[in-house]
């Protein structure tokens, strides 16, 4: 295949995330050029539904006329200034009184930064220091889980649960323990109930922190639904538990909402939907609809009065991004957070659901499907080489790479995670006809795949 101008220049130019940089040099890159409501468009003109919205998270399209207007009037009064030493501005303000509003937490304040790694990274530096706010100075562990994914940075990447985000990169950091997660689809034992599995799990993790000694264990951080570790959805009971024993050792609960958050499984927040009752929350991706990047996190009371008790001690609080609360993207942030509200975004997705999941169940009778799983607008099929022992093809096969390379030829963008994993997460305003024809698209790339492989 001749490469175009446009993919040799990117070739010799670019370093690519999640890319095998080798074989890349062969293929090169799809080059997007433009986007509109849920399409987007390569330089060769082909139209494919973006399937995956990006990366979890351009929830309202591609061409929202009010996010750009709100963008460019920013830029036009006050493209950047800070809230470092005292200083502030309107628009951090209003997103924060924004955020606060709709949390699903008590919130005392609001912390900004530019990513979900980076919303991660500063929840790790303040629980520590929380703890030596609280003279619990052993208390410092982070408990994550197997298959998380809750950033990239060298403390995130520790949390993420994933081997080729650790991998000859001298990760995990210590300090950080991983237990097991909820997918019930390859853990639990034959037999075993929703209700037994994650009392089982809530029991492991008990024993784990007994283990370790309360006293050293600081905190514990959970994606409601683990998005890039497999699209993991847990059952109704699995965080009540979870919860009860994380109080019973006082250990903070951070819920990862970084890709759940803001209507994605039907209520505002993930930690709505699963009753996961978290101490903070980190966001990013959906707070700005991908428009611009901004993150952030909640604090309560308690985390409020240590980081003051601090200020106090040392004379400041010594942490910040020159991004921290950046203007132009808190401006469409805030925008983001009404169109939400105007358009009852929420509702939309509870309105879709249905034929979202059921055309997700169908595709569990598609023979290469062992598992078929969804929530919301979040959902994923398990592609298998046997359905009755639920036996993985061999990763060297690539057969969900090469299910995705099929569905992209039929015009549709999703995601092929570890596993032979294939996910979607359209953007939240997906109309009805649109969700079917995506589902269309998926079938005719799982049956070309099915025959490919067979
Ligand atoms: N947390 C979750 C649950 C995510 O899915 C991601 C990214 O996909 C992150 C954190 C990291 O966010 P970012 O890529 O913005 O750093």
């Amino acid at each position: 295949m001749d490469l175009t101008n446009a993919q040799m220049r990117d070739i010799e130019t670019l370093i690519h995330p999640y890319t095998n940089l080798d074989a890349f040099r062969q293929t090169g890159p799809v080059v997007m050029e433009r986007g509109e409501g849920i399409h987007v468009w390569d330089t060769n003109g082909k139209q494919y539904i973006e399937g995956l919205a990006g990366l979890w998270c351009t929830s309202l399209g591609y061409n929202e006329k009010e996010l750009i207007e709100a963008a460019t009037q920013q830029l036009a009064t006050l493209p950047y200034t800070h809230t470092f030493a005292g200083k502030s501005h309107e628009r951090a303000i209003e997103l924060a009184e924004a955020v606060k509003e709709i949390s699903p937490h008590p919130t005392s304040k609001v912390l900004f930064c530019g990513s979900g790694s980076e919303a991660n990274d500063q929840q790790i530096k303040l629980i520590w220091y929380y703890n030596n706010a609280r003279g619990k100075t052993e208390k410092k562990k982070i408990i994550s889980r197997k298959r998380a994914y809750h950033g990239v940075t060298v403390a995130t990447a520790s949390l993420t649960g994933l081997v080729p985000n650790q991998r000859d990169f001298d990760l995990p950091i210590d300090r950080i323990h991983h237990v097991n997660c909820p997918f019930a689809y390859r853990e639990a034992e034959p037999g075993e109930t929703d209700d037994q599995f994650t009392d089982r799990l809530a029991k492991e993790l008990d024993q784990f922190i007994e283990h370790e000694g309360p006293d050293t264990v600081a905190a514990f951080f959970a994606e409601p639904i683990q998005g890039a570790g497999g699209v993991l959805i847990p059952a109704d009971g699995y965080f009540p538990k979870i919860k009860k024993v994380l109080d019973k050792h006082d250990v903070y609960f951070v819920a990862d909402e970084v890709i759940c958050g803001f209507g994605r499984t039907g209520n505002m927040f993930g930690s709505q939907t699963f009753d996961m009752q978290p101490d903070s929350i980190s966001v990013a991706k959906a707070l700005s609809s991908a428009y611009l990047p901004i993150g952030a996190i909640t604090i309560g009371d308690q985390m409020y009065e240590a980081m003051l008790e601090e200020s106090r001690k040392i004379g400041t609080f010594g942490h910040g991004y020159t991004y921290t609360a950046h203007p132009v993207c808190a401006a469409v942030a805030i925008k983001t957070l009404e169109i939400y509200k105007k358009r009852d975004i929420v509702g939309h997705v509870r309105k879709l659901a249905p034929v979202f999941e059921g055309r997700f169940a169908k595709l569990a009778d598609h023979p290469l499907v062992g598992n078929a799983r969804a929530k919301g607008l979040i959902g994923a099929v398990e592609l298998v080489a046997d359905k009755a022992t639920k036996r993985s093809f061999d990763p060297a096969q690539k057969v969900g790479i090469t299910c995705q390379m099929n569905a992209e030829a039929e015009g549709l963008l999703s995601r092929a995670l570890g596993g032979d994993i294939v996910a979607l997460c359209p953007p939240l305003i997906i109309q009805e006809d649109e969700v079917n024809e995506m589902f269309d698209r998926l079938e005719r790339a799982l049956d070309a795949t099915e025959h490919w492989v067979t």
